[in-house]
């Protein structure tokens, strides 16, 4: 979607990922031979592509960000954006959570743990008991670091889940206080090189199994607490050194309150609306944005939206027929609604496959148009 939007612009985009990657599919400027195939946690392979480019930027945050740094110092080109220490803070869970706190950004309470004995003291110190949420700090995606721990007797359990810990040589932990959230909302800021910044209207992200499954735009929430959620956004995003589009996730309380839950310094999934919805897509202001030209308007040219994600339900034919392309098949009698295949290679369980934005000139015409595309084969369950 980066690329298709580069691609109206002239901008000339060169790939480095995994062979069939869907990105070097859509280069309207280069051919298949040009992209490089391979890690983009190789620096070997961020050096080679760095040498072919003028400025560099990232879709996945997980990225080796010492090649990148390297890149930059060897002059190999010209700009990355976001700055490499911004990738590596944010990659970092448990930093981001440290560089949030110290800019008075509102995040849950959380504590770095290694062990049994931390998670039982952490509970402790938060003092309102359980359930707490251990997180792996690094590489989570989809809630895959992440685990519920309801009891302390399961504590023990979790830390396995996640590949044991520091205890025993895997992955750092930390533990998050609870959030009894009544909704999760998202919010997308872009800021140039120059540093105007843009926030794109509040949204609510409903997630099904840790993974967002539909995206409703703008929330159906108090306005005041849609620009509240916005400004938060855009402090949080602003305290980040570098150009780029940014998803900011955060947790709404009964109260009103909100608490950032984490940062993405890339085009988000609760941003694939602004495609059809917005004046300006994510996509073509994170462009904008990292080649300091005039940011575009964020605001919504129509009343309503919603977005569904397609995720696999596994990899048969018969999966993809009922999670991905079935639903894609009743969508086309919907209408205001656009369909997304993404053309990745296999379809797996969870896998994000596609998406279906709805336009539409009310919130009920956009409940009605997802309805019909989520009873496809019984996928709707609320
Ligand atoms: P992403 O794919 O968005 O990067 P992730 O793997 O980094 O996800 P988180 O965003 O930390 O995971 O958490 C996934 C989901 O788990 C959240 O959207 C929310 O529904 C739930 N969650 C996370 N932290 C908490 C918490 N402290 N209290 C309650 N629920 C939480
Ligand atoms: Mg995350
Ligand atoms: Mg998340």
């Amino acid at each position: 979607m980066l690329v298709e939007a580069a691609n109206r612009l002239n901008i000339k985009t060169l790939v480095l990922d995994s062979a069939a990657n869907p990105a070097s599919q859509v280069s309207g400027h280069h051919t298949k031979d040009d992209h490089i195939i391979g890690s983009f946690q190789d620096p070997v392979l961020i050096a080679e592509l760095a040498k072919k480019c003028n400025v560099l930027t990232v879709e996945i945050e997980h990225v080796d960000t010492k090649g990148l740094d390297a890149a930059l110092e060897q002059n190999l080109v010209d700009q990355i954006h976001p700055t490499p220490q911004t990738i590596r803070t944010i990659q970092d869970k448990y930093a981001q959570k440290l560089h949030l706190i110290k800019h008075n950004i509102p995040v849950a309470d959380s504590k770095d743990v290694s062990s049994a004995a931390d998670i039982d003291r952490a509970v402790s110190e938060f003092g309102v008991g359980y359930p707490v949420m251990l997180k792996s700090k690094t590489l989570a995606y989809d809630g895959r670091g992440n685990r519920v721990i309801k009891s302390a007797s399961e504590i023990a359990q979790a830390i396995t889940d996640l590949g044991g810990g520091p205890e025993n040589k895997g992955p750092e932990l930390y533990v998050e206080k609870w959030i009894p959230f009544s909704r999760e909302l998202a919010v997308m800021v872009a800021r140039s090189v120059s540093g105007n910044v843009v926030s794109y209207p509040c949204v609510e992200t409903v997630q099904k199994d840790n993974v967002c499954h539909i995206v409703v735009a703008p929330a159906q929430i108090d306005g005041l607490v849609r620009e509240k959620a916005r400004r938060v956004a855009e402090n949080a995003v602003t305290s980040f050194d570098g150009a780029g589009i940014f998803g900011v996730e955060m947790f709404l309380l009964l109260d009103d309150t909100i608490i950032l839950n984490e940062i993405a310094p890339r085009p988000h999934n609760s941003g694939h609306y602004t495609i059809e919805a917005c004046h300006t897509s994510q996509y073509e202001n994170h462009l904008r944005a990292i080649l300091d030209m005039p940011l575009g308007n964020p605001e919504m040219k129509v009343a309503a939206s919603v977005m569904i994600n397609l995720l696999g339900s596994g990899s048969t034919l018969e999966d993809m027929e009922s999670s991905v392309l079935g639903p894609s098949r009743a969508a086309f009698s919907v209408p205001g609604a656009s369909i997304h295949l993404y053309g990745k290679e296999s379809c797996r369980k969870g896998r994000k496959m596609g998406h279906i934005t709805l336009t539409a000139n009310s919130m009920p015409e956009a409940a009605a148009g997802t309805r019909t595309i989520l009873e496809y084969n019984g996928l709707i369950d609320t």
